[in-house]
């Protein structure tokens, strides 16, 4: 009875681990892990690097984040340059051969991206520009989170074939529910269409884009870059003259100088966190753009 029993157990426990854990997805930030969770469903265990209320361009190659990556099955970046002073270093300290450039479980989405900004010359990175490779802002067009959810699919695929149907019917399905809100997204951005904003950093070009805002400055000169006086007077003079209605900031750069910006000009300042988990209650993709939607118009609304 009782070898009866071990046998039957060393099946089941066979027949549980033959079931696959789900596979460990990391990312560098919660847009590309919430959009991951739609396409892996319970294939996938995902975590980012990064919090929403967090600088992806700069963070340190901490040991919690290399552990992440010497355990992953896959590992995703935005790419184009946006977490490039610390994702190599996480890459190389993890020593995980199969997220490494190159490997099935490595995966640049910025790669099916058509990429906004780029520099007609070479940047240097030693002047502080940190979109030397064009603009990496780009999940902040929803259509590009479709290209992304896409490579997203075709990486998972790979690493599990025998999942692929479902896998693309969460793909499939993640687009459907895109497309059907990104019409509402429109619908209350419509009654903004042009209207003039400066941004922080240049991080809403794609967003601009898609929902019709105009981005007429910035408060850094180059991204990543602090503001000099002589720049903060041109831009205050440039928001009077074309009358900007808005400042908008992410969470993490200070106050400051939007508020200073704010008093002289009469412009208010709205801090939009630009990135799923962010702001309270965002926990997808399409809640990111709920929030942003929904906050851009009340805002817009009050200040005409
Ligand atoms: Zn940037």
């Amino acid at each position: 009875m009782k070898t009866i029993l071990m046998v039957l157990f060393g099946v089941l426990f066979v027949f549980s681990s033959a079931q696959a854990a789900p596979l460990r997805v990391v990312t560098t930030t919660e847009d590309l892990a919430a959009i991951a969770r739609e396409v892996g469903g319970l294939l996938v265990e995902v975590e980012s690097m990064t919090r929403g209320t967090q600088d992806p361009h700069f963070l340190e190659a901490r040991p919690s984040l290399i552990l992440k990556a010497s355990r992953a099955d896959l590992f995703i970046e935005i790419g184009l340059g946006l977490e490039v002073g610390w994702v190599p270093a996480v890459l190389v300290a993890a020593r995980n051969p199969a997220i490494q450039p190159g490997a099935s479980g490595y995966l640049d989405v910025s790669r099916d991206i058509e990429p906004l900004e780029i520099p007609s010359a070479p940047v240097d990175r030693s002047q502080g520009d940190v979109h030397s490779l064009g603009n990496p802002h780009y999940w902040l067009d929803p259509e590009n989170g479709e290209i992304v959810s896409r490579g997203i699919a075709r990486s998972l695929a790979g690493l599990l074939p025998d999942r692929s149907q479902v896998i693309e019917q969460n793909q499939k399905e993640f687009a459907r529910r895109l497309n059907e809100a990104m019409a509402r997204w429109k619908d209350r951005m419509k009654p903004h269409q042009g209207a003039k904003v400066v941004t922080y950093h240049n991080s809403w070009t794609y967003f601009a884009r898609r929902f019709g805002l105009d981005v007429v400055g910035y408060v850094e000169p180059k991204p990543g870059v602090a503001p000099s006086p002589a720049h903060l007077n041109q831009l205050m003079a440039l928001m009077k003259q074309e009358k900007v209605k808005l400042i908008i900031m992410e969470p993490y750069f200070g106050r400051s100088t939007p508020d200073l910006l704010s008093r002289e000009t009469g412009t208010k300042v709205l801090v939009l966190p630009p990135s799923v988990g962010g702001a309270e209650g965002t926990q997808t993709y399409l809640d990111l753009f709920d929030d942003l939607t929904d906050q851009l118009t009340t805002a817009l609304s009050k200040g005409s």
